[in-house]
């Protein structure tokens, strides 16, 4: 018997071990948690967002996104929705080409998982944290916090990333693979809240708006969140997966409308109601304490003004800051609010078809723990059962 390691019992680990699982091969789960598939269950809210119908190489980030093609011809959406229909997973497609469970529980993707381990007879150790691992002549030698040592023939690195520590991330592959050799790209907190300066948005602390949400070229819409550090919400969320230097992030607030209808209908509002102040002026346009803050930001002030001493340039530039609200870029919230790592281990250092080293024999790696990562919509989790399912495969019979 063959023995194969996977180190963690996530995502990538599970359907690694579970397709690496045959009668020749000894199978078995390092899992550091006293259980498995912690993060799964906090997936898409406990709802988990499997995958998604969309998935294409222009979801993914890293040095080289290319690398997911490999997997992508072998172990891909419609093989993902087989494999979990086959464990009794089935699915519902929502919004925007996403993949849920029909239960709508994340549960049922963890406990269809942990079922499919039993039947293939994957060993699962859990409280076992791997501290190292060494190459000897024939296999590798895993040393554990505990003290104890285990023997394996091949390694399943799918130990994640650093985001969400609380859920059992510690960034332990990447040591793991650096003394084996391999390069770490910078790694940095991705899905995540995107810090400004402070000074503005403090002050709306706690107001949602629907605004479109726009970084560089790209822009995303949705329920957009003040916070005292910065900007928070699902827009915000997915467009952390495309930081990649840009100083500035602005908010639409009223994307419906042109810059110059918004004119047309401050003039509307100044010649209907002259004597209005500043203070109520934007009144069932924007939220109030919006508007306010959003005037005196760009030095339209004091609010006790009417709206009648406005000027045309004033109008105009009101109206520009309505469709185009900039902050500053003071960088992410950290790796505790963060769902994915940008950055991660080199992937020209990886075969993109098994996922194994290409200086270490023997030695595998999946998921997070790779430099790919995907936008927000079951993009990530994809690319957790497809790096893995390929790497358990690729063990199995090489
Ligand atoms: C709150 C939250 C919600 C998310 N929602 C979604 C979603 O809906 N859709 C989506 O596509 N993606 C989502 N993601 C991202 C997705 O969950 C991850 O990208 C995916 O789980 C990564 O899989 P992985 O196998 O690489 O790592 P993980 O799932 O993180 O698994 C790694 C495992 O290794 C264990 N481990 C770590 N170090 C050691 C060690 N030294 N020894 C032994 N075990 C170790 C950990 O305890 C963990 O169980 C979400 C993430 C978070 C945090």
């Amino acid at each position: 018997m063959r023995r194969i390691a996977v180190i963690g019992g996530g995502a990538s680990g599970m359907t690694a071990a579970i397709a690496a699982s045959d009668p020749q091969n000894d199978v078995i789960i390092y899992e550091r948690n006293d259980r498995v598939g912690r993060k799964i269950l906090a997936t898409g809210n406990g709802r988990c967002n499997m995958t998604n119908i969309n998935a294409d190489i222009n979801n993914y980030y890293g040095k080289n996104p290319d690398f997911i093609k490999g997997a992508m011809s072998k172990f891909w959406v419609n093989e993902t929705i087989d494999f979990f229909e086959r464990l009794g997973i089935l699915s519902r497609e929502e919004d925007n080409g996403k993949i849920y469970p029909y239960s709508g529980q994340a549960s049922a993707v963890l406990d269809v998982l942990r079922m499919k381990l039993d039947q293939t007879g994957v060993t699962v150790k859990t409280k076992y944290e791997v501290k190292s691992v060494q190459k000897n002549k024939n296999g590798f030698t895993l040393t554990f916090y505990n003290g104890e040592t285990a023997y394996a023939d091949k390694v399943i690195i799918a130990s994640g990333g650093c985001a969400a520590p609380d859920l059992g991330s510690t960034g332990a592959g990447y040591d793991i693979l650096r003394k084996f050799g391999h390069t770490i790209t910078e790694l940095k907190p991705s899905l995540v809240q995107i810090k400004t300066d402070a000074e503005t948005v403090k002050k709306l602390k706690g107001i949602k708006l629907r605004a479109r949400v726009i970084l560089g070229g790209y822009s995303e819409y949705g329920e957009t969140l003040f916070t005292e550090y910065g900007l928070s919400g699902p827009p915000v969320f997915s467009l952390s997966a495309k930081l990649s230097g840009q100083k500035e992030i602005a908010l639409d607030m009223m994307p419906e409308y042109s810059a110059e209808e918004l004119v047309s209908m401050l003039y509307a509002r100044i010649t209907e109601n002259p004597e209005c102040t500043l203070e109520s002026f934007l009144v069932g346009m924007l939220n109030k304490r919006v508007g306010q803050v959003l005037l005196k930001s760009i030095g339209i002030e004091p609010l006790s003004r009417s709206a009648d001493t406005l000027s045309h340039e004033e109008i105009t530039r009101l109206a520009d800051t309505i469709k185009n609200w900039r902050f500053n870029i003071r960088g992410t919230m950290s790796w505790n609010n963060a769902q994915v790592t940008k950055g991660g281990a080199d992937t020209s250092e990886f075969d993109p078809e098994t996922m194994e080293s290409r200086l270490v024999k023997g030695l595998y790696a999946t998921g997070e723990v790779l430099d790919i990562d995907g936008d927000c919509g079951g993009y990530n989790l994809q690319w957790a059962w497809s790096s893995g399912y390929i790497a358990g495969v690729s063990a199995r019979q090489n």
